[in-house]
């Protein structure tokens, strides 16, 4: 049975065009590539292995300026959501309610990052009802890349 919310017009490219698409800069730009190859990736130390998030030049930890960027599984766990109210810009009032999450990732636990979650990589914002949604549910990102934007990591629920 589809929990979904169902709208007249239920076309994900209807509004996409308007959504805010991420800046990207120096440090970040890795993030941006790999997840346009679907793949979530969390810059890591070179030195003390430590995860780090945003992206910057340097560890907070060992101050070490060599880092990579480590592969993870693309799962994690709802650690916060809020389901934003108007005032919305007119893109996202038109999707709303939908969820904002921030999750946090199973390989990388220090590491927390803000997204949607969605039905699946290119359904509607308010694609999952809000009353579904737990703190410690499991997700899984999927990757949604907008017409002429940037492809930006969603998720799903593991158990929807
Ligand atoms: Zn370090």
């Amino acid at each position: 049975m589809s929990q979904s919310v169902t709208h007249p017009t239920d076309n994900p490219a209807d509004t996409a065009d308007d959504l805010l698409f991420p800046v990207l800069d120096e440090d970040g730009a890795p993030f941006w590539e790999y997840a346009a190859r679907g793949e979530l990736r969390v810059q890591t130390c070179a030195e003390c292995t430590a995860p780090r998030f945003p992206p910057r030049p340097c560890c907070p930890h060992c101050q070490s300026f060599d880092s990579h960027w480590r592969a993870t599984s693309g799962r994690g766990r709802i650690w916060s959501f809020v389901v934003p109210h108007p005032p919305l810009l007119p893109a996202y009032a038109a999707q709303a309610p939908y969820n904002a999450v921030v999750v946090e990732l199973a390989d990388a636990p220090r590491i927390r990052l803000v997204g949607n979650v969605v039905t699946d990589a290119d359904a509607r914002l308010d694609s999952v009802d809000p009353a579904r949604l737990r703190i410690g549910a499991p997700v899984r990102a999927v990757f949604h890349t907008p017409p002429g934007g940037v492809t930006v990591p969603r998720w799903v629920l593991e158990r929807p």
